[in-house]
């Protein structure tokens, strides 16, 4: 299946709420659902109460699409989650707040997981002292992700270098100077801040 290439603010209209797809925008008053939190299109302002499974669908769309993960891959996740200690659906989004695009969304470095992402498959980053250019990667506890010597002097990361106003999560030790996260933990339910039904995801998958 193909990556949506379409307007993403449609998306955050379509969950009817923020899924932060588009940077700094999304904390301005240009954000589309501030302006029109309704669905898109002719209908949108006549949303159907959803089904059971409607429910359980959207929220799986809606993870999907914060994250910016496709089916296969998702699915995949959810497999691994399933497999592991714990509870599946803590266990399917603690696996997506370690994909490497992720972890450089939530060290600061990039404004959205879609520009995360760019910048990886970009090479600008080393996993452990070697170059990695795969934003699916799940990180470990005890890895370091750096920003590679070359890519330091850019603009873009000699600007953040100096950004005081980045914060990172607790399951992260940032070392912004020297452009560099440590995995100190591995996060968990309590460390993801958006509101996710994860358990919807979980009945939709035990069907
Ligand atoms: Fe979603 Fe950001 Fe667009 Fe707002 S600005 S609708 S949060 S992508």
């Amino acid at each position: 299946m193909a990556r949506y290439t379409g307007a993403v603010c449609r998306l955050c209209r379509r969950e009817g709420m923020k899924l932060f797809l588009k940077g700094d925008r999304c904390y301005t008053d240009k954000c589309a659902v501030n302006k029109r939190n309704y669905a898109p299109g002719q209908h949108g302002q006549n949303r159907k109460k959803l089904s059971n499974y409607g429910t359980q669908l959207r929220e799986k769309q809606k993870v999907k699409r914060i994250y910016g993960v496709l089916e296969t891959q998702f699915r995949n996740l959810y497999e691994k989650a399933e497999k592991m200690q714990g509870i599946t659906g803590e266990n399917l989004l603690s696996l997506l707040e370690r994909r490497l695009d992720n972890v450089v969304y939530r060290m600061g470095l990039a404004s959205s997981r879609k520009e995360a992402r760019q910048l990886v498959t970009h090479g600008h980053f080393t996993l452990n002292g070697k170059k990695v250019d795969i934003p699916s990667l799940i990180v470990n506890l005890g890895d370091v992700i750096t920003v590679k010597d070359r890519s330091k002097s850019s603009t873009k990361f000699k600007g953040l270098a100096e950004d005081t106003s980045k914060t990172s999560p607790r399951w992260i030790e940032m070392n912004l100077e020297n452009m560099t996260g440590k995995i100190v933990a591995l996060p968990t339910r309590e460390d993801i801040d958006l509101h996710i039904e994860e358990h919807q995801i979980v009945e939709l998958y035990s069907k």
